[in-house]
């Protein structure tokens, strides 16, 4: 289920994280690999108030390597460490507490100076709907605990999970709501699959997709799909719908008459996208 995000709900979310942070050391801040600045909470540093903070860019079997690396050192010069892991797999997740324990070390040095023995480090995910929080955690417990997808209805009592003997990680995430302000935002969240296509026309969602693939990924395209010419043009709407049609056509969305069913082409490049038939596609970049 996709919440559908109102002020009331903004304003009770954060109340709930707010609340959650009053029991934690570190905060662990969960994007998509593949659209980190659009998926990430636009009043998030607000919220947040300094709090140590590790970004994950969750999701990156699915982004572009060479521009994770690049986000990376993005968040880096903000002076935010940031780890691509994939969740849904487990890769990279053993590297979460050691980067962890970095944040908190500074803390854990004092309680050792003052002599007192330092306890685990407590740790909360946050992040918005659809963007691994779930699976994190379950990967992180080493069992299916959390309840993957958006269950508002299921509500428990707040419970502490071992990450082995060093951290507790809080059992249920914080869950921020993404921004909604800008069109292009709006584009890649439903394109990735982190807002139903449904709240956007689909078949703006995959023209929006394809113009992007066809600038970064013009070779995979053609190679793909056997397309002869690319574009050059990208404000080019009928050249881009060809490049739609051709993927329509190629992956045989034809109605009647031999035409291409655009609405079933769109539908089609969403779903490739999404699970990653296109290969590995960044929707976003930091510059
Ligand atoms: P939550 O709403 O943030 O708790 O998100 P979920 O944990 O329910 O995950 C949403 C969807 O993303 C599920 O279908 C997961 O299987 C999928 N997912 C989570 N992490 C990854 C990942 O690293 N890679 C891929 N490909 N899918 C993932």
């Amino acid at each position: 289920m996709t919440i559908q995000w109102f002020p009331g709900h903004m304003t009770k979310a954060r109340r709930q994280i707010e609340e959650k942070l009053k029991l934690i050391d570190v905060v662990i801040e969960l994007l998509d690999a593949r659209i980190p600045l659009s998926s990430r909470n636009p009043m998030v540093d607000e919220i947040l108030k300094g709090k140590p903070r590790l970004v994950l860019l969750n999701k990156n079997d699915l982004a572009d390597p060479q521009v994770t690396a690049e986000w990376v050192k993005y968040f880096a010069e903000q002076g935010l460490p940031a780890l691509p892991i994939d969740a849904a797999n487990g890769t990279h997740v053993k590297e979460i507490l050691p980067r962890v324990k970095q944040l908190w070390a500074h803390k854990i040095e004092t309680m050792l100076r003052k002599g007192i023995n330092p306890r685990a480090i407590r740790a909360l995910i946050v992040g918005i709907p659809n963007v691994g929080k779930s699976t994190l955690i379950n990967q992180l417990a080493g069992k299916k605990i959390a309840a993957t997808g958006d269950k508002p209805g299921v509500t428990k009592g707040q419970q502490w999970i071992k990450v082995g003997t060093e951290m507790d990680l809080l059992d249920t995430p914080g869950i921020l709501w993404p921004k909604f302000e800008d069109q292009m935002v709006g584009m890649r969240l439903a394109a990735t699959g982190a807002i139903k296509e449904e709240l956007l026309h689909l078949d703006d969602v995959a023209l929006f997709t394809i113009k992007y693939m066809v600038q970064h990924y013009g070779a995979g395209i053609q190679e793909r799909f056997g397309v002869q010419e690319l574009p050059e043009d990208m404000e080019n709407i009928q050249e881009m719908v060809k490049v739609m049609e051709a993927i329509g056509r190629k992956r045989g969305a034809i109605v009647s008459g031999g035409k291409v069913d655009l609405d079933k082409a769109s539908l089609i490049i969403i779903r490739d996208l999404r699970a990653g038939k296109m290969g590995r596609i960044s929707l976003e970049r930091p510059f």
